[in-house]
Order: C-alpha cells, then structure tokens, then sequence
C-alpha cells in the first residue's frame, strides 16, 4: 500500500511544520514580550532619572550644593537608556517589517507570475498563460 504510506508522510511533514511555526511564533512573542516590558521599564527610569536632575539643577542653580559629577552622571544615564529605547524599537520595527514582507510574499504566491492570474493551487503549469509555477 504505497499510497496509505505517501499520506502518512505527508501528514507527519505537515504535523511537524505545524509544530516547528508554533514554537517559532511563540518565542517570537516571548522575544516581544520581554522587550516591551524592558521597555516600559526604561521609561519609567526616564522619568526617575529627570527628576533627580531637575531637582540637581535646581539646587546647583540656587547654590545649594555644589557640583559633584552626579549632574553630568545623571546626563550619561539619560543618554544611555535613551540610546537602549532606540535599539529596542528598531528591533519591534524590523520584526513587524519582516512579518508584512513575509506576508507580501505569501500572498503574491497565490498568484501566477507569468499572467498575474489567481493560481489553481497543486498545478505545477499556469491554466491561463503556461507559465511553470514556482
Ligand atoms: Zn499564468
């Protein structure tokens, strides 16, 4: 029985790709995830860290104290997690650009690049124009 063979291949290919996009997207998401909480994070230090430095300025300013390094620390902080935040979004920016392109192919796979026609899925030839399928 050849064929009842040929199916159960098949269908272990397809259970196994099944399993290999799930584990694929679920740590895509765990990835995201976790940088959107680092992220939320950062935020917040960014506005622990202006506080302290107003309230540095303001008492450097008004002779209060006299300066440290903990302004110009406070500036590097600043610069740091600002620095963090930018390469934390491109990375959420590339992967969302990769989904739609990924997509885009997807779908323009659906169509045939010979005449532009919906494909006959499982059709090796193009039933409009001939063209092979890819
Ligand atoms: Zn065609």
């Amino acid at each position: 029985m050849k064929n009842e063979k040929e199916i159960r291949d098949k269908v272990t290919d397809v259970a196994a790709n099944v399993k290999e996009t799930v584990a694929k997207t679920t740590s895509e998401l765990y990835k995201r995830g976790k940088l959107q909480v680092e992220l939320v994070k950062l935020q917040s230090d960014i506005r622990e860290t202006n506080k302290k430095l107003g309230a540095i300025c303001y008492s450097l300013e008004k002779g209060h104290t006299s300066d440290d390094g903990t302004k110009a620390e406070l500036v590097e902080k600043l610069d740091a997690i600002n620095d963090r935040i930018c390469e934390i979004e491109s990375v959420i920016e590339e992967e969302k650009e990769r989904k739609e392109y990924e997509k885009a192919v997807r779908e323009a796979a659906k169509y045939c690049a010979g005449c532009g026609e919906l494909r006959v899925s499982k059709m090796t030839y193009c039933g409009h124009c001939g063209s092979k399928h890819e």
